[in-house]
């Protein structure tokens, strides 16, 4: 593999919180892929800027918390630097997290559509 270009040693380093490029690269993770048909897809890469045709790959950097969607060429660059483990427990938590952002709304709906019922039986009175 080529040697990453400059502005992708920039970026890295400006959201990473290690000031040395190797251990910077090691502090991201890859979270999964958008394709072209999600609406958030983003059809450049943030870290080298070439346009992207097909897939996002979402990183996310442990210690800064700071998130890119690049290109499959820059995603190689990443993929031999994080354990799979923490990956999955990382994807664990941001399951949980929705999942209880979801069960929240679902509360609130439910508070809501029950107070909805009472105003109208009460007008009917
Ligand atoms: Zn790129």
């Amino acid at each position: 593999m080529s040697n990453p270009r400059n502005i992708f040693i920039k970026k890295v380093l400006e959201t990473s919180q290690s000031g040395d490029f190797e251990i910077a690269m090691s502090e991201w993770v890859c979270l999964g892929k958008k394709t072209n048909l999600d609406n958030d897809f983003y059809s450049n890469c943030d870290l080298c800027g070439a346009a992207i045709y097909k897939t996002n790959y979402i990183i996310c950097n442990v210690k800064t918390m700071r998130i890119h969607s690049i290109g499959c060429e820059c995603i190689k660059r990443f993929k031999s630097s994080y354990p799979s483990e923490l990956v999955s427990k990382l994807k664990r938590v941001i399951f949980k997290i929705n999942y209880n952002i979801n069960s929240l709304v679902n509360i609130i709906k439910y508070v809501i559509k029950e107070y909805l019922i009472q105003y109208c039986l009460n007008l009917l009175e």
